[in-house]
């Protein structure tokens, strides 16, 4: 049975904002947008928003949904995303990926826990690939992966720049750049690299190697962990500035930012001071990959797990600390990764998207209610059973 919700006087950043509207919602989108709308109580649900801010659901392009390999052996060994947590840090769209471990962690694996994440209510993407060259596939190619499998929207994180990458040449990014543009042309999917940068001293180079030597537009690679220190920083504004996107990890420790990393709402800051373009610059979370600290020698010192609530942390750190406006810090968390992957009925809170919402108190900073497709998965920071309907 398709659901009617009505949200009324909610402050609207959609992101932009769009001050006191109601929301009305039909089945799993957003139907109407206005200043007053009214509905007949036997029609549908009707929630008065009071003055809270409502906000499209989070949009987080790299999480490990089904546990990072850990870099410290066996043992450490990371667990798998509880939707339970995606949904309490208002993420309401996740990106999976493989990472360093693509032998005891599987392409196989990951895609059945993205369709366990949308059977529990939110949106799970994934990509092929991992780390490694050549990619290893579900279906045998990239194009294949990317066209035949709906949950499959590009490649990654695809790493570069970094001890732990397979160090692949100009031509084998741009092969792989090449056939992830075209299978994403003909499904109708971004068809996006998704790139881990290392701290090594190549930075971005290997991706302005690329589009230098080919027609593959910049806009096809999305490199993350760009406040890994502040050159690789500077690299990005570059790539930003020349019409690529940049990620910045809200995932932190006090080890890794003791050694050079900035925090994303800081990374975020300093980027719009050296004059990078707000529409390019995203966060993500990196939430349940092992947060590494090696030495100098490549050796590992010490390691924890990435955690998806860092997301929407940083969002506010954004505005609390770093002073930027809400609308801006706001995309940066919803539309631009969006855009970057190009998922189209993500982001925005605007008629015939997706009905991806979070109610949040303007006083505390804090998360109230979560709506996800439509249904609420937190109503008055109470996890809801969501009844199905199928
Ligand atoms: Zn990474």
């Amino acid at each position: 049975m398709s659901q009617i919700t009505l949200i009324k006087n909610a402050e609207v950043f959609a992101p932009r904002s769009l001050g006191r509207c109601d929301v009305l919602v039909a089945g799993d989108r957003v139907a109407k947008i206005d200043q007053h709308l009214t509905l007949p109580e036997s029609v549908g649900q009707v929630v008065d928003a009071d003055g809270a801010w409502l906000m499209p659901g989070l949009v987080d392009t790299l999480v490990h949904i089904s546990g990072g390999g850990g870099e410290g052996g066996f043992g450490s060994r990371t667990p798998e995303l509880d939707v339970r947590d995606a949904i309490a840090a208002g993420v309401t769209t996740v990106v999976g990926a493989l990472g360093t471990d693509a032998t005891t962690r599987t392409l196989n694996e990951l895609f059945g826990k993205a369709k366990a994440l949308e059977a529990q209510g939110i949106t799970c993407f994934m990509q092929t690939g991992s780390y490694q060259v050549p990619v290893n596939t579900l279906t045998g190619s990239v194009r294949s992966d990317i066209m035949l499998v709906d949950n499959i929207i590009g490649v990654g994180e695809l790493a570069i720049s970094d001890h732990r990458s397979s160090h692949p040449s100009r031509d084998e990014l741009i092969r792989i750049a090449a056939d992830a543009r075209v299978a994403g042309l003909l499904s109708g999917k971004g068809g996006v690299i998704s790139v881990h940068v290392g701290d090594g001293s190549g930075r971005l180079q290997p991706l302005f190697d690329v589009v230098e030597h080919s027609e593959i537009p910049i806009s096809q690679f999305y490199p993350t962990h760009m406040n890994r220190n502040t050159s690789l920083l500077e690299h990005g504004v570059e790539f930003a500035r020349a019409g690529g996107f940049i990620d910045f990890t809200t995932s932190t420790t006090e080890e890794i930012l003791a050694s050079g990393e900035m925090r994303a709402s800081q990374a975020l800051a300093m980027a719009l001071e050296q004059g990078a373009p707000v529409d390019q610059l995203t966060f993500s979370s990196d939430a349940q990959g092992s947060l590494t600290n090696f030495c100098d020698l490549g050796e590992l010192r010490d390691m924890e797990v990435g955690a998806i609530a860092s997301l929407f942390d940083e969002f506010r750190s954004a505005v609390q600390r770093e002073k930027v406006e809400i609308p801006r810090a706001l995309q940066v968390v919803t539309s631009n990764p969006a855009r970057a992957l190009g998922l189209k009925r993500k982001g925005q809170v605007a008629a015939g998207r997706d009905a991806d919402l979070i109610l949040v108190d303007p006083q505390r900073f804090q998360i109230t209610h979560v709506m996800a497709k439509g249904r609420w998965q937190l109503f008055d920071r109470q996890p809801q059973t969501a009844e199905r309907s199928d």
